[in-house]
C-alpha cells in the first residue's frame, strides 16, 4: 500500500512525517517540482527580506530526516498526469504506482492581465528565487510599488519600508487585508502603515503599466487614472490554486480540488490537501480554500490518520499569523465583517484583541501583539467552550478569568 504525494510544500512533507510517526511501513514518496529541500515560505516575506538578515531560508525538516524515515524525496520532478485506471502517476522522471495519492500541490500567484503586464521588474513572491531576487533589488532601488494590500503584499511593503524605499500601495478595496480581517483590525492597520509613511490608495486597482523601450516597468497606471512611478513593482493580488492535473484526471474541481470532510477527492483513493484543496469548513456545509501552514500542516495530519485506518472527520478551528514590522498578527476562526466584535486590551499601546461574535457567540478572535489571548481563544474555540457578548461587554470581563471559571465550572 504505497502512498504518493504529489508537493513537497508544508501539506505534503507533513503527510509523510505524521504517516511514518503513526507506525506506516509502506513506501511513500514525494515528487516535488521544486529544485531546492522543501523549505519553509512564511518567512520569505517577513525575515528574510530584513536588512541584516542573510542566512538560508529554513528547511522545513533537515536532509537527513527523508533519508532516516525511509522517504523517498523526488526533487526537481513534476507530475504531469494521473492515470487513475492504472493508479500512476506520470512524471519528468518517469512512472510511479501509488495505492493511497495526496494532493498537495498548493497555488501559484495570480498573474496581471492588463496593458504592459509582460513588462520586465514586475514581480510576484511565492518562491525562495523569487525571495532572492526581491532581496537583491530592494536594497537598490528607492521607490517601490505594491499592487494588493493582502498579506504577503504588506508584509513585503513593510520591508521596503525598512530598506528606506518610498513605497505605494494600490489597493481595490477600500481596506488592508480586507479578504481576511474585521474591519476594526484592517483598519488599525491602515492608521499604523499611514503613520509609518506607507503611502495606501484604497479603492484604487490597477489599469495598466508603462514600460520602457528595453521592455522595463517604469510606472503604473491606476483605475482611477493617477500614475505611480517607481523602480520595482511588487504584485501580491491573490493566488490561483494549483488543480490542472487534478482536472485532466477528472476529479471535481471548483475554485481547488473538491474533497469531502475527510479529505477525500471524488475518487476515494485520492486526498487533497492544503492551498489546493477546497474543504467543508468546521464539517459544515461552508467550503473553503484556506491559504495557511496551520492549514496544510493540520490537513496533512489528518490525511496521514485517514490512510493509518482513521475515520474521523476533518474538524479543525482555524488560525493563522502574519508579521509586520514590530506588529504581530494572529487569527483564529474566520471572522466576517458584519461579526459584532469586542476590543480588549489597549489599541493605543498597540496589544489588543477584537473578539468576534456571531448570534451572540465567539467565533473566533484577531489580535495583535496579544499571543496569550490567541492561545485562550484557540482553546476556547477547539474545546467548545462558549463566550457570550453580553459578558464579554460587561465592565469587569477578562478573557483569562472566564477560560477560568468555565474550566472550573465544567469539572
Ligand atoms: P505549498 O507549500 O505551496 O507546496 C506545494 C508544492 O507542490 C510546491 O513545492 C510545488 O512546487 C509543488 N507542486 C505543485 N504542482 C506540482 C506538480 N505537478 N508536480 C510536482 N510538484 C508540484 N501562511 C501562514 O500561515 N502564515 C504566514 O505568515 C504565511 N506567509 C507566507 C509568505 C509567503 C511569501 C508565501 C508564499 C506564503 C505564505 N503563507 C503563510 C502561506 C503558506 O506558505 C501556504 O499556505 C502553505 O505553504 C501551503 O502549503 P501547501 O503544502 O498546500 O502548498
Amino acid at each position: 500500500m504505497s502512498t504518493v504525494i504529489i508537493g513537497g510544500g508544508h501539506g505534503g512533507v507533513q503527510v509523510a512525517e505524521s504517516l511514518r510517526s503513526g507506525g506506516y511501513q509502506q513506501p511513500i514518496t514525494i515528487i516535488d517540482a521544486c529544485p531546492e529541500l522543501p523549505y519553509q515560505r512564511p518567512p520569505l516575506s517577513k525575515d528574510y527580506m530584513k536588512v541584516d538578515f542573510d542566512a538560508a531560508p529554513l528547511p522545513m525538516r533537515e536532509e537527513n530526516f527523508y533519508a532516516d524515515n525511509d522517504i523517498t524525496l523526488l526533487r526537481g520532478t513534476e507530475v504531469i498526469s494521473i492515470d487513475r485506471l492504472e493508479s500512476t502517476v506520470h512524471t519528468t522522471a518517469g512512472t510511479f504506482a501509488y495505492d493511497n495519492l495526496v494532493m498537495a500541490t498548493g497555488a501559484r500567484p495570480r498573474q496581471l492581465s492588463c496593458e504592459g503586464a509582460d513588462s520586465s521588474g514586475v514581480h510576484t513572491l511565492k518562491t525562495l528565487e523569487d525571495a532572492v531576487t526581491l532581496k537583491s533589488l530592494i536594497g537598490e532601488v528607492s521607490r517601490v510599488v505594491v499592487v494588493g494590500a493582502g498579506f504577503i503584499g504588506m508584509e513585503f511593503a513593510v520591508a521596503a519600508l525598512k530598506h528606506d524605499c518610498d513605497v505605494t500601495v494600490l489597493e481595490f478595496a477600500d481596506r488592508p487585508m480586507s479578504r481576511a480581517l474585521s474591519p476594526y483590525t484592517s483598519r488599525w492597520f491602515a492608521e499604523r502603515y499611514a503613520e509609518h509613511g506607507i503611502t495606501m490608495r484604497f479603492g484604487e486597482g490597477l489599469s495598466s503599466i508603462e514600460k520602457d523601450s528595453s521592455g522595463r516597468a517604469t510606472a503604473v497606471i491606476s483605475t482611477s487614472g493617477e500614475r505611480y512611478e517607481a523602480e520595482l513593482f511588487v504584485v501580491g493580488i491573490g493566488v490561483q490554486p494549483n488543480v490542472e492535473i487534478a482536472d485532466e484526471a477528472e476529479l471535481d474541481i471548483d475554485n481547488g480540488i473538491l474533497v469531502d470532510t475527510h479529505l477525500r477527492t471524488s475518487d476515494p483513493r485520492i486526498f487533497a490537501i492544503g492551498d489546493c484543496a477546497s474543504f467543508p469548513l468546521l464539517g459544515g456545509g461552508t467550503r473553503m480554500r484556506l491559504e495557511s501552514v496551520q492549514n496544510a500542516v493540520d490537513q496533512g495530519k489528518h490525511v496521514a490518520l485517514q490512510i493509518l485506518g482513521d475515520h474521523e472527520p476533518y474538524i479543525v478551528t482555524p488560525w493563522f499569523w502574519s508579521t509586520q514590522g514590530r506588529y504581530r498578527l494572529q487569527m483564529t476562526g474566520i471572522v466576517r465583517p458584519d461579526d459584532d466584535i469586542v476590543v480588549i486590551g489597549d489599541p493605543e499601546k498597540k496589544k489588543f484583541s477584537v473578539l468576534a461574535f456571531r448570534d451572540g457567540e465567539l467565533v473566533g478572535a484577531e489580535s495583535v501583539n496579544q499571543p496569550a489571548d490567541q492561545n485562550i481563544v484557540r482553546r476556547m474555540c477547539t474545546e467548545g467552550i462558549p463566550l457570550h457578548l453580553e459578558d464579554a461587554l460587561a465592565d469587569e470581563f477578562d478573557l483569562r478569568s472566564h477560560l477560568k471559571h468555565a474550566i472550573s465550572a465544567a469539572a
